[in-house]
Order: C-alpha cells, then sequence, then structure tokens
C-alpha cells in the first residue's frame, strides 16, 4: 500500500524511543485513516508509543490530525460566548443533562455532539432519547439554529467528525493501547477541538469506576487535556472528580433523566447537583460572564432556583421534537414494570463501593450494550440512595431495582448488595472535587 511516509521507519523510531516530527505522525494518521496503512502496522507503532510514551509535541500533532481527519463545526457566527463539557465517563453521571440547561440559561450557548458508546448504561444520546419523541440525529444546521433559538443542542456524534479517532479507538480497544495519556487526552481533545466551542470544561473522573484509578494519572490526564485545548486556542479548565461511588443516586438512562429533572426543579440535593454547579461555574469563569468561582457559582445558582434553567430544559425537549411536559411530571418517561426495594442487612456505615459493579448491575437489567448492536431498555436501572460515610440500620432502604421481571430484579439487588462494603465504625465520606487544572 503506497504511502509517501516510511511507515516501518516510523514504527522503529518509535519503539526506540525516538520524538517523532508532526508531520510524520500527520501522514500516518491520514493514511491510516484512508486505508493505506493496514492494521497491523498502525497497531505496532500504538504498542510501541504505548511502551515509550509520546511528548506533548507528539500529542498535540496527534490531536491536530484527528481533528483534520474530518468536519469541524464552525460557531464563529453565534452570537455566544460558546462552551462544551466532557466528561471522562461513569456510573449516574447525569451531569451534561444538568450543566447544559444551566449554561444556557446562564448565558451561554452550548451545541454539544454526544456519544452512545458502550458501558453499563447508555451515554448522554441514550439517556435523552428515552424522553418520549427526542431525536438526536439532527444536521449540523439544525444543531446551529436551535442553538441561537434555545441556547442548546445536544446531537448524536457523526461518522463525519474526526473519523480517525473513531478508528484509531477501535483499534486500541483491541490491542491494549487504551490506557496512554497522551492517546486518550488526544482523543478526547480532538472531539471537543471539531465541535467548535471557545471554552471547555473537563471532567476527569478518578475511582473505583472510573478509567482512572488513582489520582495521579486522572491529574496528568487532566494537565494534559488543558494544554492540548490551551495549545489550539481554546479556553479550557479540567476538574478532577471523585468516582468511588456512583455521582447520582441513579443508574439507568430515564430514571437519570428523572434524577436530572429533579435537579432542576429544586427537589434534588447532592452531588450531582453540586457537581454541575461547579463544572458550569468554571464555564461561566473562562466565558467571561463572571469575574471569578464565587460569582460564577452565584450566576450559575440563580438561574436553578428561579426555574429558568428548568424552563429551559423544556424548550430545548421541545426544539429536538421531546414531550416537554416531563419536566413537570417525570412518570411521562418510560417506566420500568417491577419495582423493588432493596434493604441494608445490617445496622454499618458505608465504606467502600464497587463502582464499576454497580454499574455491571444496571447493565445486566438491560440499561447497557456491551456491542454497538444491542438494545438499550430506556425504563430499567438502579437507585443507590446511600454515599460512602452514610451510617444505616438493619432493613432501612437503601436503594431500588427497577426491572423488566421479577427474576432481573432479584439478581441486581442481589449484584447491588455485593458491591457495597459496609464498616461496623464510622467511615470517612470523600470530597466531591480533588483538583483542578
Ligand atoms: N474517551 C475517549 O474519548 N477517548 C479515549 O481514548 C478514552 C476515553
Amino acid at each position: 500500500m503506497p504511502t509517501d511516509l516510511d511507515v516501518v521507519g516510523t514504527i522503529v523510531a518509535k519503539r526506540d524511543g525516538l520524538e517523532l516530527p508532526a508531520a510524520d505522525l500527520k501522514k500516518l494518521v491520514r493514511a491510516y485513516t484512508e486505508g493505506r496503512v493496514p492494521d497491523y502496522q498502525l497497531s505496532a507503532f500504538l504498542m510501541a508509543g504505548f511502551l515509550r510514551g509520546f511528548t506533548h509535541a507528539e500529542a498535540a500533532a496527534l490531536t491536530q490530525a484527528f481533528v483534520e481527519s474530518g468536519e469541524c463545526l464552525d460557531l464563529s457566527a453565534l452570537a455566544g460566548p460558546t462552551v462544551d463539557k466532557h466528561s471522562t465517563g461513569g456510573v449516574s453521571d447525569g451531569t451534561t443533562l444538568v450543566v447544559a440547561p444551566l449554561v444556557a440559561a446562564a448565558g451561554m450557548q452550548l451545541l454539544k455532539l454526544s456519544g452512545r458508546g458502550l458501558g453499563h448504561t447508555g451515554g448522554t444520546i441514550d439517556k435523552l432519547e428515552s424522553v418520549p419523541g427526542l431525536r438526536t440525529d439532527l444536521s449540523p444546521q439544525e444543531l446551529f439554529d436551535q442553538v441561537e433559538r434555545v441556547g442548546l443542542a445536544v446531537g448524536a456524534q457523526t461518522a463525519e467528525v474526526v473519523p480517525a479517532d473513531k478508528a484509531i479507538y477501535a483499534l486500541r480497544d483491541v490491542t491494549g493501547t487504551i490506557d496512554n495519556v497522551a492517546l486518550i487526552a488526544s482523543s478526547i481533545m480532538s472531539k471537543k477541538l471539531a465541535g467548535g466551542a471557545s471554552a471547555i470544561v473537563i471532567d476527569v473522573k478518578v475511582g473505583s469506576g472510573a478509567f482512572m484509578k488513582d489520582l495521579e494519572a486522572a491529574s496528568e490526564l487532566a494537565s494534559v487535556c488543558v494544554a492540548l485545548g490551551t495549545g489550539a486556542g481554546r479556553s479550557v479548565r479540567a476538574v478532577i472528580s471523585d468516582m468511588n461511588q456512583p455521582l447520582g443516586d441513579m443508574v439507568g438512562n430515564a430514571i437519570e433523566v428523572g434524577e436530572a429533572i429533579e435537579v432542576l426543579r429544586g427537589e434534588r440535593e447532592g452531588r450531582l447537583k453540586d457537581l454541575s454547579i461547579e463544572l458550569a461555574a468554571e464555564l461561566a469563569v473562562l466565558a467571561r460572564l463572571a469575574p471569578d468561582l464565587d460569582a460564577a457559582r452565584d450566576r450559575v445558582a440563580k438561574v436553578l432556583s428561579s426555574g429558568s434553567a428548568l424552563e429551559r430544559f423544556g424548550r430545548f425537549i421541545e426544539a429536538q421534537g421531546g414531550d416537554p411536559r416531563v419536566t413537570e411530571d417525570v412518570t411521562l418517561l418510560p417506566t420500568a414494570p417491577v419495582v423493588a426495594e432493596v434493604r441494608a442487612a445490617a445496622q454499618g456505615w458505608l465504606a467502600a463501593v464497587d463502582t464499576a459493579a454497580v454499574g455491571s448491575a444496571a447493565g445486566h437489567l438491560g440499561a447497557g450494550r456491551r456491542r454497538k448492536e444491542d438494545t438499550i431498555d430506556p425504563s430499567v436501572g438502579l437507585e443507590l440512595s446511600v454515599k460512602l460515610g452514610d451510617e444505616v440500620q438493619r432493613g432501612t432502604v437503601i436503594g431500588r431495582v427497577f426491572a423488566a421481571d421479577e427474576g432481573a430484579a432479584e439478581a441486581a439487588a442481589a449484584e447491588l448488595l455485593s458491591a457495597l462494603h459496609w464498616s461496623e465504625r464510622p467511615a470517612p465520606s470523600l470530597p466531591l472535587i480533588y483538583h483542578r487544572a
């Protein structure tokens, strides 16, 4: 397969730990995306880079190459300020559903391309599609027009945006080369840069339900993402937040939308609300709508308490074809036929949560997909209403299971209980945010 790049030489140079010129990395990414470099050569290159590491200049070149592989959204004609957010993924992470209307109501414009993804529950797109009638297959023009009218639009990521990342991520997934900070950061930031927003906040999750299990790796990922975004001329901040327990109480699709609506209605306190306010406030500072985080938090808290963020969420749902009455009545969302309570077996303090196992329990109920072709049941999932450090008595209701049948409910309740570790002595809670970069 002809290419003007010495592919073997490039692999050998990376294998030997040399820094590659930006031009060579761009040619390699391009040639692979166009089918001129086979999987086996790119796999060897990725593994060499995984073992030897990539410099910042190399990560920046990869990011740019990914961005240039497809279409980029041009938001410059919007009045702005244009903002975007990304989370590296976790369990019960419905922050986009809350942050999006918060920032729109606070004077920002958010055009977000989001993935479905594989995982314990669906991605933001799947969660939104649990709203009856809501569509996410909007064209760039439809998204753009909607942002002008409503201040926010969320569409499904298409194959035209950053196709190189899509292809290379799939290859990394089957070659043991996912967990490399430079590769993860360039994958994430290429999608954000192609999305066109001027201000971007990245929520890097750390803990038992996250990609990043330790704080050091999460901090490194956060700083690399910020450096790549800033280097490309955007205003970027990263927040490193806890994922040693589900963020909210609900783990599923429709039930996470319901939970977000309750936060927007002012009926639900807790970590989902607190983190959403922090992320929206970070964006308000980046967008220069507030001089500092305290002023930004006030601005965001006001649009939450006044009901204007809830009203904005209703307009957004209606604009995308969904039934906006769900903002007044969450029972209009799909509901599971079986709802079963889960009770504590003994008195104790919640000391640790295997968060990935909680996610898996929801996945086994049908809330997520293991393969691209799987379909999601929007109505099923779990509720875990205790947080680390909480004390319960024997028999206290600690959660609920929303299932398609009794058998599935019983199995999920057992899975949920075995993901929780109790202590006979008081156990500490954990911070919500560890660092910012
Ligand atoms: N999320 C991404 O978008 N890319 C990665 O490489 C890892 C997580």
